[in-house]
């Protein structure tokens, strides 16, 4: 394969990663999107920038952490093509 790390969309963490991660954890010990299961994530609430301020930071739990994910990458991918709108297969015999 090639050389294909175009760093652009990997995320840099920082060398104090790990601390970091322990403190928002421990802030945030509760996900605090569904507020039910234990945090074991640090999640950047805004997706893909390097902020690592604690204050951009979130305990989410496993779960939570993928479905974001996915609704982001759902998301981009929606804003290129635009699925489950379904049109009626018939066309509307009044229209001119
Ligand atoms: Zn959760």
């Amino acid at each position: 394969m090639a050389h294909n790390w175009s760093s652009a969309r990997k995320r840099r963490l920082p060398p104090n990663w790990r601390q970091l991660r322990q403190q928002v954890l421990r802030r945030d010990p509760t996900c605090v999107l569904c507020r039910v299961r234990q945090s074991t994530i640090a999640d950047h609430v805004r997706a893909m920038t390097d902020d690592h301020r604690l204050e951009a930071l979130q305990g989410v739990c496993d779960p939570c952490h993928r479905q974001k994910t996915a609704r982001e990458g759902a998301a981009a991918r929606a804003a290129a093509v635009q699925p489950g709108r379904r049109r009626p297969p018939e066309s509307h015999p009044g229209l001119l």
